[in-house]
């Protein structure tokens, strides 16, 4: 597995150990990542922390030029939210470990002109199915279902 996916699945599993829904997020700027997280609806009680939107939340305030060089690695296909920040800061590329589990908006980032990568990885896919299995209603919420 890609390093930066395997840093991101960490990330996921962290908050999996924690409790929470287990999907986690780095932002890699020119082969470094600058930040890092994992969904926090459980543990901070948050309605907005994804793994995405946690992982840009810890790499700070950047300057556009910083995000125009990012890629976000992400273990879960990006929803409407996420989906929408990357387009807000002019993320240029998005990884995906997987799509199975949840379908996000995929075809409105290419749309925009991102570049989308879906890696279908097992291990993203297996760690969701657990945990949909174990908690359905934290994932329904999550997802606004
Ligand atoms: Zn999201």
């Amino acid at each position: 597995m890609d390093e930066f996916m395997e840093a991101a699945l960490a990330e996921a599993r962290k908050g999996y150990a924690e409790g929470g829904i287990p999907i986690g997020s780095v932002l890699v700027h020119q082969g470094k990542v600058i930040g890092r997280g994992h969904n926090k609806r459980v543990q901070e009680g948050s309605v907005i922390l994804h793994g995405e939107m946690s992982a840009l939340e810890n790499a700070g305030r950047q300057p556009v030029s910083v995000y125009r060089e990012c890629v976000l690695y992400t273990t879960l296909s990006p929803c409407p939210m996420c989906s929408g920040t990357i387009l807000l800061y002019g993320i240029p590329r998005v990884v995906i470990g997987e799509n199975e589990t949840f379908m996000g908006e995929e075809e409105l980032l290419r749309s925009r002109g991102v570049d989308v990568t879906v890696v279908d990885n097992p291990e993203c896919r297996a760690l969701m199915q657990e945990f949909i299995a174990q908690k359905p209603e934290l994932w329904n919420e999550d997802i606004g279902v």
